[in-house]
C-alpha cells in the first residue's frame, strides 16, 4: 500500500511512519515541522519513504495512487496550542478539509486523528464514545477540543455525503520516545525536570486523573481500527487511571531521581478526570492495552536519558 500520514514528522506520526515501512508499505510524511522536527525521522533509510515539507491547511496535491490518508497534523500539547491557536483551528479544520479532499480523490481510507479532549471536563466517568462531551467552546482549550468536533464532524459528512471510507480515532493521552522535552506534557515534563535533578512542576494540588498509554499500544490499535470497518469515533488509551500527583512520584522514583515536587495554580479549563472505556474498541478491534505504565515508564525514561 501506499500511505500518506500528515504530521508524520510529530511524536505519533514518526512512529506510524515506522509501523507501516516495517509492514512492507511505502509512506509519505507530509509536515510543516511547525511542532514536529526531521529529528524524528532522520533515522528512516528507505527508498519506499518520501518527505514532503507542507502546510496542509493549503491544497494538498500528490501525484500517483494513495490506500490510506492518515492525518495526525495539529500541533497537540497545551503549550503548543495555547501559543498556535490560529493554525490549531485552521489545521482542525481547512487541514481536514484537505486531507479528506486528497482522500476522496484517491478513494482512499482516511483516519482522523482526534482526541480524548472532545469529552472536555467530562460529566461521565470513564467515557464512553456514546458521550457527547462537555467542551467550553470560547475557553483558551477550545481552540483545540473544537477544531477536534469540528474535524470529527467533517469526517463524518464526507463519509455519510460522499460515501468516502473514513475512520476516527479519538486518542487518549500517549507518551513515548520522541517527545519533546519542552512540549509541556506532563510525562515529557517531569522526566525531563527528574533528570535534571529540578523540582517537578505539579499544576493544582495533583489529584486530577490522567489514563496515560505507550506509543507502541496506540500504534497497533490504530493500525487494528484502519483494519477494521468501524467508522464511528473509537476510544483508544489505557483505563489504568491514576493521579498526577501518582505520575510525578512514580517519574521520581523510576528515574532515582533526588527531585522534590512543587505545585503551580491550575490552568484554565483543565479536565479534573479522565479514563477511557474501551469496549468498543476491545468488541471491534479486538484491542487493549499490553504495555503496563511502569514498564512505559522505564522505557521513555531510557530514551530521555540518551537524549537529554
Ligand atoms: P506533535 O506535535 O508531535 O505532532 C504533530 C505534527 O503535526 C507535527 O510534526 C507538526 O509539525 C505537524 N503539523 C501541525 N500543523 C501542521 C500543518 N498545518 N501542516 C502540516 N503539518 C502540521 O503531536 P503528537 O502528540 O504526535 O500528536 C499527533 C496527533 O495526534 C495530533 O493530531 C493530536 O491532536 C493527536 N493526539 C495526540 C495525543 C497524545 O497524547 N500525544 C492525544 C490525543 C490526540
Amino acid at each position: 500500500m501506499r500511505i500518506l500520514i500528515t504530521g508524520g514528522a510529530g511524536f505519533i506520526g514518526s512512529h506510524l511512519c515506522d509501523h507501516f515501512l516495517a509492514a512492507g508499505h511505502e509512506v509519505i510524511c507530509m509536515d510543516n515541522l511547525i511542532t514536529g522536527s526531521v529529528q524524528n525521522i532522520a533515522h528512516i533509510r528507505d527508498s519506499r519513504f518520501s518527505f514532503i515539507k507542507h502546510d496542509v491547511t493549503n491544497y494538498i496535491y500528490v501525484d500517483g495512487a494513495i490506500d490510506y490518508v492518515l492525518h495526525f497534523a495539529s500541533p497537540a500539547s497545551p503549550i503548543d496550542y495555547l501559543r498556535l491557536p490560529i493554525q490549531t483551528l485552521k489545521v482542525g479544520a481547512l487541514g481536514t478539509h484537505k486531507a479528506l479532499g486528497l482522500a476522496k480523490e484517491k478513494q482512499a481510507r482516511f483516519l482522523l486523528a482526534s482526541t480524548s479532549e472532545v469529552y472536555g471536563d467530562p460529566q461521565i466517568h470513564p467515557q464512553p464514545e456514546t458521550y457527547w462531551g462537555n467542551v467550553n467552546p470560547t475557553g483558551v482549550r477550545g481552540v483545540y477540543d473544537e477544531a477536534k468536533r469540528f474535524a470529527e464532524a467533517l469526517t463524518m459528512a464526507y463519509h455519510r455525503y460522499h460515501g468516502l471510507d473514513t475512520r476516527i480515532v479519538r486518542i487518549f493521552n500517549t507518551f513515548g520516545p520522541r517527545m519533546r522535552r519542552d512540549d509541556g506534557r506532563a510525562v515529557p515534563v517531569f522526566i525531563n525536570q527528574a533528570l535534571r535533578g529540578e523540582a517537578l512542576t505539579v499544576f493544582g494540588d495533583g489529584r486530577q486523573t490522567r489514563s496515560f498509554g505507550y506509543i507502541t499500544d496506540l500504534v497497533r490499535g490504530i493500525d487494528a481500527l484502519m483494519q477494521s470497518d468501524c467508522n464511528t469515533p473509537v476510544n483508544v488509551g489505557n483505563p489504568q487511571e491514576m493521579t498526577v500527583q501518582e505520575m510525578a512520584e512514580a517519574i521520581i522514583e523510576l528515574a532515582q531521581s533526588s527531585s522534590q515536587i512543587v505545585y503551580r495554580p491550575l490552568p484554565q479549563d483543565d479536565p479534573r478526570v479522565r479514563q477511557p472505556d474501551i469496549a468498543l474498541a476491545h468488541e471491534r478491534l479486538r484491542w487493549e492495552p499490553e504495555v503496563d505504565v511502569r514498564d512505559a515508564l522505564e522505557k521513555t525514561i531510557s530514551w530521555f536519558r540518551q537524549t537529554v
